[in-house]
């Protein structure tokens, strides 16, 4: 099967979480499986530092954007020590900038537009490059007019008309929501602006485009695919996606064992399998601590956390379970990431007046990520929602115990240790429901109560170890559903059908 995978972002040309390890990784598996993946995405100014071979094609294309013609160029690379195809959209107007979405916490004010050109530019690329494609998979608001595309101005057009379209959904949080009159800048009619299609609360809405187009839809966890059909993690879309069930599945998302391995990865003191964790792990420990000017008590329960410092991540709880355990605990805390000014404020200050308990850097960086992963006993993700999470499956195979809240993702793949209910996978975490302070703190507090007793821990941490969440088997499960997608027959999509209907 040929699939062109749409993406705004993907490892290593551009990555601002999750959606990128996603699309850097996926293709390079369905590859693997006989299939014939290529990337597109936008060539970004940190595209030409990502290390690959990036080349000119000679292709120009130019499209409409509004009332002007916009001209891009297409690039070439592929994906690092293989030969899936990247084609990178170059317009530097759009995309030759320090950030992906935006700077100074603010979005770009012409997001509607690059993310118009871009779609645009994917469908325009089939034609150029003569690319066979039996699916398009788009990710995200940034993509998700692509199926709209395709549904609207070329379902009749020679080579386009056997096209399928999955949109894949990695944060209902993010929608693309722009004012009514960019939807100017879309060159669709108005009759789409309307409550069944692109319209949302006078507003044009990207992502609900998509959702109505696409002839399937897919979340990135079995459990936020269900829990984005209802109130308040369906965003205001539940409805959409409830009348879309028949069509809408959840897929976890695997792990990169190229980059995430702790018995090759290049960033560790020691290197390390479920065998010898006992003897890895100590060493990596001691050498965070010394790193991050923590004291070297071998001991002493190490929790970690790496991510966007936002209220999504439960970074709240988080902040006012710390300053409780700072003064009562005997526990190090590593915290790595960079997000709300309030919470940057909080961490530096409790860095500063415990400096033997906790460590904190307000920054992005890919290797202290890693040997955060291989240095902590815990690892906390007490998210608000979840729609997969790729952090705790990293800490599973670096045997960081997770000690996350049961959403989404992590409701799917963390087993808490007290769960012995009928069927329960076998516990290799802990976790909590209730979003309060006090569950998180008494959860942590049961893990620390396990982690006095070598024994007990030393099986949580092998049963995580040994447990299989690479992309191998989650892009199995992508094929059944690109062939199950191919075999649909959406004709016009939803919004032809409720017309019909009503
Ligand atoms: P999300 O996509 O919601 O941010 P995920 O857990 O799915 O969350 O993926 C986050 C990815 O980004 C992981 O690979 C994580 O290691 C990485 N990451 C996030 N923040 C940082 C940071 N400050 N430094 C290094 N890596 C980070």
């Amino acid at each position: 099967m040929n699939i062109l995978l749409a993406t705004s972002e993907a490892v290593p040309f551009a990555k601002t979480g999750g959606l990128a390890d996603v699309c850097g990784a996926l293709p390079i598996e369905l590859a693997r499986l006989g299939h014939s993946p290529a990337v597109i995405m936008p060539a970004y100014r940190k595209t030409a530092y990502c290390g690959q071979t990036i080349e000119p094609m000679g292709i120009d294309f130019i499209v409409p954007i509004g009332s002007k013609m916009v001209t891009g160029h297409l690039l070439k690379s592929s994906l690092p020590k293989c030969d899936v195809p990247v084609y990178l959209v170059r317009q530097d107007n759009y995309y030759d900038r320090d950030e992906l979405y935006g700077a100074d916490g603010k979005d770009y004010i012409d997001n509607c537009e690059r993310f118009v050109f871009f779609s645009r530019a994917v469908l325009e690329a089939v034609r150029l490059l003569d690319l066979p494609v039996d699916v398009i998979h788009a990710n995200d608001w940034q993509t998700a007019l692509v199926p709209a595309y395709l549904k609207i101005e070329y379902h009749a057009v020679p080579r386009y008309e056997q096209i399928a379209t999955l949109l894949t959904i990695h944060n209902m949080s993010y929608q693309g929501r722009f004012w009514h009159w960019d939807m100017l800048l879309t060159g669709l009619d108005w009759k789409y602006f309307n409550w069944r299609e692109l319209e949302f609360h006078g507003k044009l809405n990207l992502l609900k485009a998509g959702m109505v187009f696409a002839d399937s839809i897919n979340a990135v966890s079995p459990r936020y695919s269900q829990e984005i059909q209802t109130e308040p993690l369906g965003c205001g879309l539940e409805s959409v996606l409830q009348y879309r069930r028949n069509v809408l599945s959840g897929i976890l998302n695997g792990i990169d064992r190229k980059q995430w391995n702790p018995a090759v990865d290049p960033h560790l003191a020691a290197n390390y399998d479920a065998d010898s964790v006992g003897q890895g792990k100590p060493i990596c420990k001691a050498a965070l601590q010394e790193e991050l000017g923590l004291p070297e008590a071998a001991d002493v329960p190490l929790i970690g956390m790496v991510g966007r410092l936002i209220d999504q991540k439960g970074v709240d709880l988080v902040a006012k379970v710390i300053q409780q355990w700072v003064q009562t605990a005997d526990a190090q805390w590593v915290i790595l990431g960079t997000g709300e000014p309030e919470y940057h404020d909080l961490f530096a200050t409790l860095a500063q007046r415990f400096p033997q308990k906790v460590a904190v850097q307000l920054e992005f960086s890919n290797p202290l990520a890693h040997r955060i992963e291989a240095g902590a006993d815990m690892f906390l993700m007490p998210s608000r929602f979840e729609p997969c999470g790729l952090n705790q499956l990293y800490s599973l195979m670096y045997g960081a115990v997770p000690v996350v809240r049961a959403t989404g993702g992590l409701a799917d793949t963390i087993t808490d240790f007290g769960d012995s209910s009928p069927g329960a996978a076998p516990p290799n975490g802990f976790s909590f429901r209730e979003y309060a302070p006090q569950a998180l703190s008494e959860t942590l507090n049961r893990a620390c109560d396990a982690y006095r007793r070598p024994d007990l821990w030393a099986k949580l941490v092998d049963t995580g170890m040994r447990q299989d969440w690479s992309w191998a088997r989650s892009a199995k499960q992508y094929v059944e559903l690109y062939q199950e997608t191919r075999s649909r027959d959406w004709g016009l999509g939803i919004g032809a059908k409720l017309k019909i209907e009503n």
